[in-house]
């Protein structure tokens, strides 16, 4: 697949997405932007993406659009799988 495509066929690198990234670059650059998948503070020096936000991000006050971490852009499955380890662990911990 293109790198101009994400995982769904979509165009994330449209002029759009680029003024976005460019409007957002400033703000990642104090650190004090917050990835939105993992609510870390994103360092100044670290590699950021501009991401779609999904259903639980939006539902979390998210915009369509805002930075995460470039590793935590990779790694979303491997987090959504240890985040469902976790929690079924504690669940079973409960009992
Ligand atoms: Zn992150």
């Amino acid at each position: 697949m293109s790198r101009k495509h994400d995982r769904y066929g979509q165009h994330v690198y449209g002029s759009v997405h680029k003024k976005e990234r460019k409007r957002w670059g400033p703000r990642v650059r104090t650190g004090q932007v917050c990835c939105w998948r993992c609510g870390d503070p994103i360092a100044p020096e670290a590699k950021w993406d501009l991401g779609h936000v999904d259903e639980d991000g939006r539902a979390r006050g998210f915009p369509a659009r805002h930075p995460e971490h470039r590793a935590c852009n990779r790694a979303t499955v491997t987090i959504l799988k240890q985040q469902l380890a976790r929690n079924a662990l504690q669940a079973s911990r409960r009992w």
